[in-house]
């Protein structure tokens, strides 16, 4: 069992000067029942090293982002050279048409394409465009889909489908809240009752194509098809947050995989090669809101910055070469198949979902289609994996929301080493 007593003295140093101790609070153990996070002092392939000199097989992967592992030697190359011309420019660049190019090729839906410098950004602008575009200013999404921390997102659900958002977070005006409307993930006839009761106030109905952020959780047969049908009637857009799903499962969208396509698209993480990035674009006509060529305004200092751009250009072409997504997908099976059994084996209240190299399991019994089924799950079930998994070197997300990624530097032995770490923890501390 490892002992953290380096990570213990650093988060107090952290806590007198860091808010909490940490820069986002799904890093502190708040979830798992509290406690020093383990700082980690340095990470390559697969592996993070922490302060104590433990090691651990990494399935944190930042929430997302690092899907070819830590310190991909190509995306190494990449900064370290771009760090020498210069890492901040402030004009327009080739490498920007180069990535933007890039990007199209794989995911056409996005005509145009802004680049920004997180995930929030992305989301935040694409619902600004919907609403420029549309003239109106309501906007639907579906309960516990995460789009970053700009107010409008923050939102809970309401008790129905034809009630208003409230805020979920302090600080988030009440008036602000009143334009999000929340219906439950894969439920087709909430949104349409939410449709039919809002109308033409209804600027975009915003989705997470595959859900990332209550498990992974797989849409409905048809379900994206009837949201692009009820939306479209009704005059309102479709916004797809692909943050956590472009280029997750196979080399270009959720959209491109499932052949379903939204008007605007929002994304981030692994297109950044673990730099801060966002993107966000769609269709063109409605893309020309955006200054300078129309009213909605979008800026930013650092907003395809050379150092992001020359990073994400190197991710993408590690993913694109062949094999790639079949061997995530490989290595995932391995993994998964491996939990299953154990979870037979030791007669756990569990089940997984996953798709390619994203895995989430669940402490229930029951299939998780929404997120009330996520929420639902066995928290301290969870928080006892979880403490089990980090004191004997793997690690994941203090969260049972947040999914397991795979990365193309996780090898056979990794798999075998962290289900013999599963097993370990199923016999002794459940
Ligand atoms: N959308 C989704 C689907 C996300 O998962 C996240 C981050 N987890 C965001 C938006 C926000 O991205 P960022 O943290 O880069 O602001």
């Amino acid at each position: 069992m490892f002992t953290h007593k380096n990570s213990e003295a650093l988060q107090k140093e952290a806590e007198d000067v860091i808010l909490g101790g940490v820069n986002s609070p799904s890093r502190s153990y708040k979830a798992v029942g509290g406690g020093a996070p383990v700082v980690m002092d340095r990470a390559d392939g697969a592996y993070f090293y922490d302060v104590d000199g433990n090691r651990y097989i990494d399935f944190l992967s930042a929430y997302g982002p690092i899907i070819t592992g830590h310190a991909h030697p190509r995306i190494h190359e990449a900064i370290v050279e771009q760090s020498s011309r210069g890492i901040l420019y402030g004009t327009p660049t080739k490498l920007e048409i180069d990535f933007a190019n890039k990007i199209r090729q794989a995911m056409p839906a996005l005509e145009k394409i802004r680049f920004v410098n997180s995930g929030t950004e992305a989301v935040m602008t694409t619902i600004r465009v919907a609403r420029a575009y549309t003239n109106r200013n309501k906007i639907i999404k579906f309960e516990g889909c995460y789009h970053g921390h700009s107010d409008l997102v923050l939102v809970a659900a309401g008790s129905g489908p034809a009630q208003l958002g409230s805020p979920d977070s302090a600080g988030v005006p009440e008036g602000v809240a009143q334009d999000m409307i929340t219906v439950p993930f894969n439920d087709i006839d909430s949104l349409k009752e939410a449709i039919a009761h809002f109308g033409d106030e209804v600027a975009a109905v915003m989705v997470e194509p595959i859900v990332g952020n209550f498990g992974i959780v797989e849409p409905f047969e048809g379900f994206l098809e009837e949201i692009n049908e009820i939306a479209h009637a009704n005059g309102s857009l479709v916004i797809y947050d692909e943050v956590i799903t472009a280029f997750r499962f196979m080399y270009g969208g959720a959209q491109d995989l499932l052949g379903v396509y939204p008007d605007l698209t929002a994304m981030g993480k692994i297109i950044g090669g673990g730099t801060p990035i966002g993107a966000y674009g769609g269709r063109q006509d409605i893309m020309e809101s955006v200054a300078p060529l129309g009213p909605a305004y979008q800026a930013g200092t650092m907003a395809g910055n050379p150092l992001s751009m020359a990073a994400g250009l190197a991710c993408l072409e590690v993913l694109e070469k062949p094999d790639v997504y079949t061997e995530l997908d490989r290595l995932g099976k391995k993994l998964e198949d491996g939990i299953n059994a154990l979870i037979e084996k030791y007669g756990v209240q569990a089940n997984t979902s996953r798709l390619v190299g994203a895995l989430t399991i669940f402490f229930t019994t029951e299939k998780v289609t929404n997120y009330q089924a996520a929420e639902d799950t066995d928290g301290e079930m969870f928080a006892k994996f979880f403490r089990g998994l980090i004191s004997r070197g793997v690690n994941i997300a203090p969260s049972k929301y947040e999914a397991w990624f795979l990365t193309t530097a996780h090898t056979d032995e990794d798999i075998e080493d962290t289900l013999a770490v599963v097993e370990d923890v199923f016999k002794n501390d459940f």
